[in-house]
C-alpha cells in the first residue's frame, strides 16, 4: 500500500533514485521510498519489490480502484451505518493509495468523499490536494474545479490570479464552464486586467458549445455595448437560443425584451407568458414581474389577488423590489413589520388608493426597465461534476457512478 502523501508537491523537484531524473510525478512507496510514476510502472514488469529495500510494491492502482469501488458499493447497500462507515474508510485507504500512484478516477472519488464527508470527516484541504494532483495531470475538469476552490477560498487561501490561471488552462482545452468563469475575470478585473473584448471572445466560445449562461451574458454584452457594438436584435437572438434550452434566466430576459419591445416587437401578452413560464421554473425575478403584470393587467387580465400573491411570494424569496413594494404597502396600511395582513384587505386598499400607488408605479416602471441582473453559473461550493460521460472518460465503473451520484 502506498502511503498517502500529505502534499504531492513535497515530492516534486527531488531526484528519482532509480532513473536519476528530477521527479515531476512521484509516488511514495509503503517503505517510504519515493520514486517516479514511470519507474514504478517499469518495475512492475520485473517483480513486485522496491529495488532499494526489497519491500513489497503497492498494488496496481486499477486493482486498488476496483476494490475500492466494490467496497463503496457494499457500503452504500448496507443498512448498518457503522459497517458502512468502516467500509468507506477502507475504500478511502485504497483510493488514497491509487491516487498516490496518479490514478485520476480515484482522485475524483476522493474529492467527493472529502467534500461530502463520506467515510471520513469533511476535509477541504485534503480535497484541494486531490484537485491539485488531478489538475497537474492536465485534467480540465480538475483545473476548473480547483479554480473554483481558489476563487472562493475553499480549503485553500483565496487567490484570484491562480483561479484565472487554472481557468485559462481549462479554457484552452475547450472547457465551457471555465471559459465562462474566465470571462467573468476579464469582465470584473478579478485576477486579470479588465478586457471586455476578451470577455466577449470567451463567452462566444462557450456559447458555441451550448452553454446557456454564456448565451445570456453575451446577450447582455450586446444590450450594454460592452466589448461589442450595441445590437438589440442580436441580444434577443442570444436570449432566445438559451430560452430554447429551458434556461429560466433567458426566458425571463425574453419577457423583458417583449415588454420593452427591445430587439423585437412590443408584445405584452408574450412578455407575461414568458414571466409565467420562468416563474414556474422557480425564477424569483420573473415571479415579481409576473405579479406586476397581474396588478396592472399588462398582457393578462387584471387580477389583484393573483398579482399580490406573486409579489408576496417574490418578497418572501428575498426579491429586493418586491420587498420594497410590500414595505410601501405596509407603511400605507400601518402594518407592523413582520405582522401578517390579509390579502383581501390589501386588494381593497389597492383600488382605493390607486392615485397614490400610481406615484409608486413610476418607481416600479424604472425598476422594470433596468437590465435585470443574474448571477453567472459559478457555484459557491465547488464540487466535481460527476456526469456519466465524465465518469466513463476517467474510467469509473458503472456501480461506482451510481453510488457516487447518490452520495
Ligand atoms: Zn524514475
Ligand atoms: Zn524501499
Amino acid at each position: 500500500m502506498a502511503i498517502p502523501v500529505q502534499d504531492y508537491s513535497q515530492l516534486r523537484d527531488k531526484e528519482c533514485p532509480i532513473c536519476l531524473t528530477v521527479m515531476t510525478r512521484a509516488v511514495q512507496l509503503p517503505c517510504s521510498h519515493a520514486i517516479c510514476q514511470s519507474c514504478l510502472h517499469d518495475l512492475r514488469q520485473f517483480g513486485c519489490v522496491c529495488p532499494l529495500c526489497r519491500s513489497h510494491l503497492p498494488c496496481h492502482p486499477h486493482e486498488l480502484f476496483k476494490d475500492a469501488c466494490r467496497l463503496g458499493c457494499r457500503a452504500d447497500r448496507s443498512k448498518d451505518k457503522k459497517l458502512s462507515d468502516s467500509l468507506w474508510a477502507e475504500a478511502i485507504r485504497l483510493l488514497e493509495s491509487a491516487a498516490g500512484q496518479g490514478h485520476e478516477g480515484s482522485m475524483f472519488i476522493l474529492i467527493l468523499c472529502y467534500t461530502e464527508g463520506k467515510g471520513t470527516p469533511i476535509n477541504h484541504q485534503r480535497a484541494v490536494v486531490m484537485w491539485e494532483a488531478a489538475a497537474e495531470k492536465g485534467n480540465p475538469e480538475a483545473q476548473y474545479g480547483l479554480g473554483l476552490c481558489y476563487q472562493v477560498g475553499n480549503g485553500v487561501e483565496k487567490n484570484n490570479e491562480r483561479a484565472a490561471d487554472l481557468w485559462t488552462q481549462a479554457s484552452i482545452q475547450g472547457h465551457a464552464e471555465a471559459q465562462v468563469c474566465l470571462s467573468e475575470c476579464y469582465q470584473k478585473g478579478m485576477g486579470r486586467p479588465i478586457d471586455t473584448e476578451r470577455t466577449v471572445q470567451l463567452l462566444k466560445s462557450a456559447s458555441e458549445q451550448g452553454h446557456t449562461g454564456a448565451m445570456i451574458a453575451l446577450g447582455d454584452c450586446y444590450v450594454k455595448a460592452a466589448g461589442v457594438e450595441s445590437n438589440d436584435e442580436l441580444a434577443f437572438e442570444f436570449y432566445q437560443d438559451a430560452a430554447k434550452l429551458n434556461n429560466p434566466h433567458a426566458i425571463r430576459m425574453l419577457g423583458w425584451c417583449y415588454a420593452r419591445g427591445q430587439g423585437t416587437e412590443c408584445d405584452p401578452p408574450h412578455a407575461a407568458k414568458c414571466y409565467k413560464q420562468a416563474l414556474e421554473l422557480g425564477h424569483v425575478d420573473a415571479t415579481w414581474r409576473a405579479g406586476i403584470c397581474y396588478m396592472r393587467g399588462h398582457g393578462v387580465e387584471e387580477n389583484h389577488l393573483c398579482g399580490t400573491k406573486l409579489i408576496k411570494l417574490a418578497a418572501k424569496l428575498g426579491h429586493p423590489d418586491a420587498i420594497t413594494h410590500m414595505n410601501i404597502v405596509r407603511t400605507e396600511f400601518d402594518v407592523a413589520p413582520g405582522a401578517e395582513f390579509d390579502i383581501a384587505d390589501y386588494i381593497e386598499f389597492y383600488d382605493r388608493v390607486k392615485p397614490k400607488v400610481n406615484e409608486y408605479s413610476k418607481i416600479v416602471d424604472k425598476l422594470l426597465l433596468k437590465l435585470p441582473t443574474h448571477a453567472l453559473p459559478a457555484n459557491a461550493s465547488p464540487k466535481p461534476s460527476l456526469s456519466v460521460d465524465f465518469c466513463v472518460q476517467v474510467g469509473l465503473c458503472t456501480d461506482m457512478i451510481e453510488s457516487s451520484l447518490s452520495l
